[in-house]
């Protein structure tokens, strides 16, 4: 990407910082060891301002000020500064977390939220733990969604284990024309962003917040993705403050999350519906994945987890129970053979299976987009 001069240091950034004060504590937000993270690239500027996560809300204006004063240092080229807690703090009930009004947007969503001009619709695919089949729940709806006719995009955010070039069957590396943004890379219909065409799989990544956010910005708009209908986003498994921070800046058009039966029981999906309840994303529903076992010699099904806890907890929780995936080896072989089973076995019930679901999201977001600027396109079922 483009190297503009002059250079920008962390000691410039910092200077600027201490012209804004901390109203809470009567100092400035650099003395107040608030500030972490200062990433700078080709003038772009990315940093963290730590609070106490119940001043979260209240705080959006010190953010601004901190953007501001940062955008006027000679040579910054945009600023990106993030509301982060020290810790990730488990999700509060959403009625107690939904701010006033001030600062926000329509959605009552932050006003740092990114524009993305191109892109109507962006549903992320969340889970409340890793080894889920977030992943490949992901890769199938998207690939579902594009033989609807959609024109989609599918943005591996999972940056701390990118499984997307393996299970898209991408190689290579993306290619930039001018110099500035990347081509997406493409196959079975879809466009596609990941960290693990930069890196290779087994690189093992180590990331601060701050940079996680960094990178993720990068990849939503450094990326020529062109007209989208829909930008499936695979983001990273858990709650914590990474997958928080994205909720907030990027204009989701809703979320869906994916569950195993084992990990109901431990709360986990719930936590991740919190989440996105905290920062208004309407949550279009869970998925149940490895819902039961499907023999493939004689078709039995065996509830090894006791399989329905995500239907029932959806109810509980009043929220759509979107579909159950089985446990199933060809699920497996198709996704970690870089052949979705939706492109590669689109007779399969599985495929089946996640078309329906896709189906029933796509149908979902299209009810938010109404009244927006672009139409919905008309979904062409093969
Ligand atoms: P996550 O993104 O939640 O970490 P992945 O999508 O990478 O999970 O899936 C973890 C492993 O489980 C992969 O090997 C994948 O092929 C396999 N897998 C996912 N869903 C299923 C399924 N329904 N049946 C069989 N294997 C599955």
């Amino acid at each position: 990407m483009a190297n503009a001069t002059p250079p920008v240091t962390e000691a410039d950034i910092l200077a600027a910082l201490r012209a804004v004060l901390d109203p809470t504590r009567r100092t400035d937000v650099v003395s107040a060891g608030m500030i972490s993270g200062v990433a700078i690239k080709d003038g772009n500027v990315h940093f963290a301002i730590e609070v106490d996560p119940s001043e979260g809300a209240k705080l959006e204006p010190l953010r601004q000020a901190a953007e501001k004063a940062v955008d006027r240092v000679p040579g910054v080229l945009s600023v990106t500064a993030v509301l982060t807690a020290h810790r990730g703090e488990p999700a509060k009930p959403a009625a107690a977390q939904r701010p006033a009004a001030p600062g926000r947007g329509a959605e009552g969503r932050a006003s740092g939220m990114l524009q993305l001009p191109g892109i109507a619709s962006i549903i992320a695919v969340a889970s409340g733990k890793g080894g889920v089949g977030k992943s490949t729940t992901a890769i199938n709806l998207a690939v579902a969604l594009a033989a609807d006719g959609l024109g989609v995009g599918l943005l591996d955010a999972d940056i701390y284990g990118p499984s997307m070039p393996r299970m898209m069957g991408i190689r290579g590396r993306p290619e930039s024309r001018d110099g500035r943004s990347l081509i997406p890379m493409r196959n079975h219909g879809v466009s596609c962003m990941s960290i693990g065409f930069l890196v290779e799989e087994d690189t093992p990544m180590i990331w601060r917040g701050p940079m996680v956010i960094s990178a993720l910005n990068q990849m939503l708009t450094d990326v020529a993705w062109g007209a989208l209908d829909v930008l499936v986003v695979d983001l990273p498994p858990g709650t914590g403050d990474a997958q928080l921070t994205m909720a907030q800046r990027v204009p989701l058009t809703g979320a869906v999350i994916v569950s195993t039966p084992q990990d109901i029981a431990l709360l986990d999906a719930r936590k991740g519906l919190n989440m996105f309840r905290q920062v208004d994303v309407p949550v279009f529903g869970i998925i149940e994945n490895m819902s039961y076992f499907l023999c493939p010699s004689c078709g039995h099904e065996s509830h090894i987890f006791g399989h329905g806890g995500a239907r029932a907890e959806a109810l509980r929780l009043d929220v759509e129970f979107l579909g159950e995936i089985p446990l199933h080896m060809d699920i497996r072989e198709t996704s970690d053979s870089g052949r979705p089973i939706v492109a590669s076995e689109p007779a399969s019930p599985h495929a089946q299976a996640y078309r329906r679901i896709a189906q029933r999201v796509w149908e979902k977001a299209s009810e938010r987009l109404t009244g927006q600027t672009r139409p919905p396109p008309r979904i062409v079922i093969q």
